[in-house]
């Protein structure tokens, strides 16, 4: 599955840049040229991931992160960020505000990359990882196998997409929508309403009569994957 980045960035030229390495990389990207519409995009899209350059129209990359900071569904996404300022002080501003990681301009795309998956590994480790475990549950991703306590699960492979997807971000609520960008890819056109089926079948699978079920339906806004 692609991680998903969000660029922060109002320099065309090097979100273009930037844009072409990543998704030759395998990420998912969207960008945003000012505070504003970050904050909106990223509420929306919930990234893996956000580059936030350091000078922006309209609000700082600084105070931009402070909100992302205080934004409870946000709070947790890793941050890096880019900056053409590389004086000691900036770097410690920037790191106080809530930023895991710092590169200065001008870099390399291939040493950005690189600092992309060190932070994604050290925040979010279910990315990278073999194996997903959430309460009972545990999900193989070599063998492609899911076991619910001693029991094996088996699962169709839109079911098996769907419960990765909800394993790497347990808590996270998911609308419709961005699971269909996440778990059937953006190409496809697929109604809202086919998650509520696959979701369905996955709560089938995963629940005997006895089983606490893990899935929470939010009303109006989605689906997570959540301790009782
Ligand atoms: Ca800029």
């Amino acid at each position: 599955m692609k991680p998903s980045v969000l660029i922060v960035e109002d320099e065309e030229a090097l979100v273009t840049l930037l844009r072409y390495n990543l998704e030759k990389e395998s990420f998912h990207v969207v960008s945003a040229a000012d505070g504003e519409e970050a904050l909106v995009l990223a509420k929306e899209e919930t990234p893996d991931l956000i580059l936030l350059d350091w000078m922006l129209p309209l609000m700082s990359g600084i105070e931009l992160c402070r909100r992302l900071r205080r934004s409870p569904g946000l709070a947790k996404v890793p941050i890096i960020m880019l900056t053409a300022k590389g004086e000691e002080a900036d770097k410690v501003r920037g790191l106080e505000s809530g930023a895991d990681d710092y590169v200065t301009k001008p870099f390399s795309p291939a040493e950005l990359i690189a600092r992309m998956r060190a932070v994604m590994r050290r925040t979010h480790p279910a990315i990278n990882a073999e194996q997903l475990a959430f309460v009972d549950l545990v999900m193989d991703l070599a063998a492609h196998r899911v076991r619910r306590g001693s029991r094996d699960v088996h699962l169709g492979p839109t079911e098996f997409r769907l419960l990765r997807h909800l394993m790497q971000h347990p808590g996270r609520v998911f609308s419709r929508e961005q699971l269909l960008d996440s778990v059937w890819g953006r190409d496809i056109y697929v109604e809202p309403r086919t998650v509520d089926v696959h979701i369905r079948r996955l709560r089938k699978a995963l629940n005997n009569d006895h089983e606490i079920d893990l899935i929470r339906t939010v009303r109006s806004a989605g689906y997570a994957l959540d301790r009782p």
